[in-house]
C-alpha cells in the first residue's frame, strides 16, 4: 500500500530507460500492449535472471537446511480449494483505487473506501485466479487454474521431499515460479501485474519455535537486500493488523521499499502456522506429518514464509541503482547496480574499428565471456560508449587502444568513480574479478598503473 511520500526518483524516467535500453517493454506492444503484463529485453532478461539466481544462492545454494523444488503451475483443482483460495475470494468485491484495500461491497456503508476515503471500483465477483480448461472438453469437469501462489507446490510435496532427502526439522522448500493473479487494480510499471514471477520459501518448523524463526527470516530478508545495495532507510517493516491477515496466516509483517509512488509492499514474511499442512491432509486424506524422534510423536510442523515478487524486486533495484550527475555541459545517468545484478558485467571497447586492434579487442572479448555477460562496442566514441554502459549500469569498462598494441596492456574504467587502471592483459581476468568481487582498493599487478577521475584536469 503506497503512503504519501515525496518522490525520490521519477517513475517516468524508469519506464523511459528500460523501454530506451532494451530492459522492459509492454507485452504485445505492436497491438497496443495488453494490460499489466510486461516483456523483458535482452537487459531486463539478465537482470531478472540474475536477481533469481542472488535469491537462490543465498536461500538454498549457501545452505544446508533450504532445498528446491519446481512444481507445475496447473495443479490439482481439490488444491485451491484446500488452500482456501476458491473460496476465499469469491465475494463481490470491490477495491480502492488509492489504498488497494479490498472490501465486500455487500458489507459497505458509503461508497467510498472506509480506511481512505479513496474511490471504488464496480463490484464483481470477485475471484482472483484465471480459470482455464485441461483437455479437449471445455466443461466444469475440466477446470483448473493457473496458480496464484507457488507455496502450494511446496505444501503437496512436503511428503515427497521429506521421504528423499531424509531432512530434519526445521527446514526449507523454496521455489521461483510464474503466478497469476487476476488483480482488480494494476499499474506502477511492473509493481503489480497479472502474471508475475514469485520467489517464496517455506520453512518448516516445530510448533512454538516459529516466532524465533519468523524474526530470524525477518531479519535475513532485510539483509539481503542491503548487502545487494539497497539503503537501510529506503526499507520499512509494515506488520499486519489482526483484521487484515490472509485467511492462511497467523503473522505478516511487510517489508516496504521506498518506490517512487512512495512505500508500498517490496516483500511479506508470514506466520501461516499449520493451516496448509493440515489443509492438505484432511481434503487430500493423507497422513502428513514429520516424526519428532525426540519427542517419539507425529506433528505437523508450522510453516515461516518469506515470499516475495521478481519482479517487484527489480523495480526496486533499478529505482534504488538510478541516478544522475552533471557531466560537462550534459547529464550523467548511471545505473549503480551490485556487480551481481548487473545485466552486463564488462564491455570490452576497442578505441578504433582498426585491426590489429580489433583483432586483439576480439580475443580478449572472447576470453572474457567464458567467466562473464561482456558486451563488446566498437560504434562512436569512447566517452559516448562509457556513457552507454552507464546507463544500463556496467560496472566496468577495458578500453583497447594502440598503446595496448605495443605493450600488451589495456584500460579499465570503473563506472562508479570513473577511475581508470591499466593493467598487463595477462592479469586482466584476475582485475576484473577483484573488482567484481567488490575489491576497493587499487591492488596493482605487476606492471600497471592508475589514475583518478579526480585528479584529471
Ligand atoms: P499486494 O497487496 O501488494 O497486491 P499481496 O499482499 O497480495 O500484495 P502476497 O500475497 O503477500 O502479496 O504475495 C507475496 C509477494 O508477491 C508480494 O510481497 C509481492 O512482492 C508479490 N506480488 C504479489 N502480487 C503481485 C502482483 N500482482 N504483481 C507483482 N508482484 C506481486
Amino acid at each position: 500500500m503506497a503512503e504519501n511520500t515525496p518522490s525520490r526518483v521519477d517513475m517516468e524516467k524508469i519506464v523511459s530507460l528500460c523501454r530506451r535500453r532494451g530492459i522492459i517493454f509492454p507485452s504485445s506492444e505492436i497491438y497496443g500492449g495488453l494490460s499489466s503484463c510486461w516483456d523483458y529485453g535482452p537487459l531486463g532478461v539478465e537482470i531478472k535472471r540474475n536477481v533469481k539466481e542472488a535469491w537462490w544462492r543465498a536461500m538454498v545454494q549457501e545452505r544446508d537446511d533450504v532445498i528446491g523444488v519446481d512444481a507445475s503451475i496447473l495443479m490439482h483443482p481439490r488444491v485451491w480449494e484446500a488452500s482456501g483460495h476458491l473460496e476465499g475470494f469469491s465475494d463481490p468485491l470491490v477495491e480502492c483505487k488509492g489504498c488497494h484495500q479490498r472490501w465486500r461491497s455487500d458489507e459497505l456503508e458509503g461508497d467510498r473506501c472506509p480506511s481512505c476515503g479513496g474511490e471504488l471500483t464496480e463490484p464483481r465477483q470477485f475471484n482472483m485466479m484465471f480459470k482455464t480448461f485441461m483437455g479437449p472438453v471445455e466443461d466444469d469437469a475440466s477446470v483448473v487454474y493457473l496458480r496464484p501462489e507457488t507455496a502450494q507446490g511446496m505444501f503437496v510435496n512436503f511428503e515427497n521431499v521429506l521421504n528423499t532427502t531424509r531432512k530434519r526439522l526445521p527446514f526449507g522448500i523454496a521455489q521461483i515460479g510464474k503466478a497469476f493473479r487476476n488483480e482488480i487494480t494494476t499499474g506502477n510499471f511492473i509493481f503489480r501485474s497479472r502474471e508475475f514471477e514469485l520467489m517464496e520459501m517455506e520453512y518448516f518448523v516445530k510448533p512454538g519455535t516459529d516466532e524465533e524463526w519468523f524474526e530470524y527470516w525477518l531479519e535475513e530478508r532485510q539483509n539481503w537486500y542491503i548487502n545487494l545495495g539497497i539503503k537501510k532507510e529506503h526499507l520499512r517493516l509494515r506488520e499486519h493488523e489482526k483484521e487484515e491477515l490472509s485467511h492462511y496466516s497467523r503473522r505478516t509483517v511487510d517489508i516496504n521499499y521506498l518506490y517512487p509512488m512512495g512505500w508500498a509492499e517490496l516483500e511479506g514474511v508470514a506466520n501461516r502456522g499449520d493451516f496448509d499442512l493440515s489443509q492438505h491432509a484432511s481434503f487430500s486424506g493423507k497422513e502428513i506429518t514429520y516424526f519428532d524422534e525426540g519427542t517419539s510423536e507425529h506433528i505437523v510442523p508450522y510453516v515461516v514464509e518469506p515470499a516475495v515478487g521478481v519482479d517487484r524486486i527489480v523495480l526496486a533495484f533499478l529505482c534504488e541503482a538510478y541516478d544522475e550527475e552533471p557531466d560537462k555541459d550534459d547529464i550523467r545517468v548511471v545505473l549503480r547496480f551490485h556487480p551481481d545484478l548487473a545485466p552486463v558485467k564488462v564491455a570490452v571497447l576497442p578505441l578504433s574499428r582498426r585491426e590489429p586492434l580489433v583483432e586483439m579487442a576480439k580475443d580478449i572479448y572472447a576470453g572474457l565471456r567464458k567467466c562473464w555477460s561482456v558486451a563488446y562496442d566498437d560504434a562512436q566514441s569512447v566517452g559516448r560508449r562509457y556513457r552507454r554502459q552507464d546507463e544500463t549500469g556496467t560496472p566496468l569498462c577495458v578500453t583497447v587502444d594502440f598503446q595496448s598494441l605495443e605493450d600488451n596492456q589495456v584500460t579499465i574504467r570503473e563506472r562508479d568513480s570513473m577511475n581508470q587502471i591499466r593493467v598487463p592483459v595477462s592479469e586482466l581476468q584476475n582485475a576484473l574479478a577483484a573488482k567484481l568481487a567488490g575489491e576497493d582498493l587499487f591492488v596493482l599487478p605487476p606492471g600497471g598503473q592508475v589514475w583518478l577521475e579526480a585528479e584529471k584536469g
